[in-house]
């Protein structure tokens, strides 16, 4: 699963990209960010906290938008603006 990060200058927290509407378990366990913010406009990412500033982009002025199942999924095939940090495989080996 895609891993971007946070937008904001001074933050560097993670943000996990998952088509899980509750976003995915482990990611939320290794303190990950699931309740993020992003631009369609820009690709930007934002971590809960920093969405908390307000709900326009800061660089482009477009309503920021919550995670979705297909926003995810477009991140996930590539088809995003931004890049991504890492693909992280978040499967458990005991299941
Ligand atoms: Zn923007
Ligand atoms: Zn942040």
């Amino acid at each position: 699963m895609p891993v971007m990060q946070c937008g904001e200058e001074k933050c560097e927290q993670p943000i996990s990209v998952s088509v899980a509407p509750e976003g995915n378990p482990i990611a939320r366990e290794l303190g990950m960010c699931v309740a993020y913010v992003c631009c369609e406009q820009c690709g930007r990412f934002w971590c809960d906290e920093c969405a908390a500033s307000g709900s326009a982009c800061p660089e482009c002025g477009q309503a920021r938008t919550g995670p979705s199942p297909p926003h995810a999924l477009m991140v996930m095939m590539g088809h995003w603006r931004a890049d991504v940090l890492a693909t992280v495989s978040l499967t458990r080996s005991d299941s």
